[in-house]
C-alpha cells in the first residue's frame, strides 16, 4: 500500500511507532524512525533488519526539541531518499500526577514532547512536502483527547493540543495537498503494561466493549490506511481506535 514512499515516524523504536514502522516496511516503504537514545534506535534497526535483511529502514535520534538541528536531519533524510512523503509524529510520554503537586517542570516536558515536538517536525516537513506537491502528516493523538482524565492534565491537555494542531493543519495544507490526521488510540498493550497485574487490567477490560486491549498493530493498521492513498479524500479526522473504550 506504501510501495514507493518515504515516511518518517519519531518514537518509532518501541511500542505503537515500531508497529508502525514494520507496517510501512511490510508494505513496501522506505523508512527513518527516530528514537531518544542511539542505543534504542541502532536495536530497533537491528530487530526489523533481522525480520527482513530487505526492508530499507534507517533510524536517527535527533532532539525534537530543537528545530534548527531537526531541520538539518530532514534535509539529510531528503538528500537520501529525494523526498518525505510521510511523517507520522507518534514520540509521546505521559503522566498521572495529580494537580496538586503536578510540578511545573513536568507539565512542560509533556507539553514540549507531546505538543512543541509535533510543531517543529510538522514545520520541517511541510516545507518540502509542499515543494513536491503533497505529502501526510499523522498524529498519535489519545482517547484522553476527547473526554480528559481524571489525575496528570498534562497529557490530556497536550492530546487536545494534538488534535487541533491536526484539524487546523488540516485547514491551512490542504490547499498544499498535504493531508493531516491523527489516530486516538484506547489502552494498548505496550512495554508500559508488561508488568501491570492482571487484577488491575481486568477492570480496564471490563469497560472495553469489544473485550480486550488492542495491541500496537491495531494502531499500526490505522496510521497505514490515513497514509495510503486509500483516504486521499480524508483530512482533518481525528479517527478513534479504541474499542470504543470510554475512560
Ligand atoms: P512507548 O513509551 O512504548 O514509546 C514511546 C516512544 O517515544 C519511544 O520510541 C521513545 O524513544 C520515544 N520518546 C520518548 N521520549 C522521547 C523524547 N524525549 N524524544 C524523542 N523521542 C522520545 O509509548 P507508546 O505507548 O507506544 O506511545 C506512543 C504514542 O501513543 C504516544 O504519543 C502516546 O501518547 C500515544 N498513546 C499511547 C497509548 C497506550 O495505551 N500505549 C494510548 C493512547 C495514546
Amino acid at each position: 500500500m506504501l510501495e514507493g514512499k518515504v515516511a518518517v515516524v519519531t518514537g518509532g523504536t518501541r511500542g505503537i511507532g515500531f508497529a508502525t514502522v514494520k507496517k510501512f516496511l511490510e508494505n513496501n516503504a522506505k523508512v527513518v524512525l527516530f528514537g531518544s537514545k542511539e542505543e534504542s534506535v541502532k536495536k530497533a534497526v537491528e530487530e526489523l533488519k533481522r525480520i527482513d535483511e530487505g526492508y530499507d529502514v534507517i533510524g536517527f535520534y535527533p532532539n525534537l526539541n530543537d528545530f534548527n538541528g531537526l531541520e538539518k536531519v530532514f534535509n539529510d533524510i531528503k538528500e537520501r531518499y529525494g523526498k518525505i512523503d510521510i511523517l507520522v509524529n507518534n514520540a509521546g510520554i505521559s503522566a498521572r500526577d495529580s494537580i496538586y503537586d503536578y510540578k511545573t517542570e513536568d507539565f512542560n516536558k509533556i507539553i514540549n514532547l507531546n505538543v512543541n515536538a509535533v510543531f517543529n517536525c510538522t514545520k520541517a516537513a511541510c516545507k518540502m512536502m509542499k515543494e513536491q506537491g503533497g505529502g501526510v502528516i499523522l498524529n498519535t493523538s489519545s482517547m484522553v483527547s476527547i473526554y480528559g482524565q481524571a489525575a496528570g492534565c498534562g497529557y490530556p491537555a497536550s492530546k487536545f493540543a494534538v488534535n487541533g494542531l491536526t484539524k487546523s493543519l488540516a485547514r491551512e495544507l490542504g490547499p498544499d495537498n498535504i493531508r493531516v490526521n491523527a489516530v486516538a488510540p484506547g489502552v494498548i498493550y505496550t512495554d508500559m503494561m508488561k508488568d501491570v497485574p492482571e487484577e488491575l487490567i481486568k477492570p480496564v477490560i471490563a469497560g472495553i466493549p469489544l473485550g480486550r486491549i488492542g495491541k500496537p498493530e491495531d494502531i499500526a493498521n490505522a496510521f497505514l490506511f490515513l497514509a495510503s492513498d486509500m483516504a486521499s479524500y480524508v483530512t482533518g479526522e481525528i479517527l478513534s481506535v479504541d474499542g470504543a473504550a470510554r475512560s
